[in-house]
Formats: structure tokens, C-alpha cells, sequence
């Protein structure tokens, strides 16, 4: 499912804590919103994650 909730995308230098939004705004300083879905890890480190998996190949 997809969420279409917004957060500022510059909130950490902005507020203290991040500001969500339905618009295309944020309501607070009217920075650019952007999409809120945080990344499942570090896409840098996407290589790492199959490393581990790999390492542990028993049944869970
Ligand atoms: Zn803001």
C-alpha cells in the first residue's frame, strides 16, 4: 500500500522534528514536500544485505 503523506524536506535544519503534509508543501515553512516512504536501509549498502543473507543459509 502506498501512503501519499508528504514530509518536509528540509525539516531537519527547518524543525526539530519532521512536519508531514498531504500537499506539495509543507505547512510549516513552505519548503518542498517530498515523499515520506523511508528507505529500507542504506541503499549503499544493498550489497552488504545480500552478504548477510547469503552468510545465513539455515531455515530461519
Ligand atoms: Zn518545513
Amino acid at each position: 500500500m502506498r501512503s501519499d503523506i508528504r514530509v518536509c524536506s528540509d525539516w531537519q535544519t527547518t524543525h526539530e522534528r519532521p512536519v508531514y503534509t498531504l500537499g506539495d508543501r509543507c505547512p510549516v515553512c513552505d519548503a518542498p514536500a517530498e515523499n515520506s516512504a523511508p528507505a529500507p536501509f542504506d541503499p549503499t549498502d544493498r550489497y552488504g544485505e545480500y552478504r548477510r543473507r547469503a552468510r545465513s543459509d539455515g531455515p530461519e
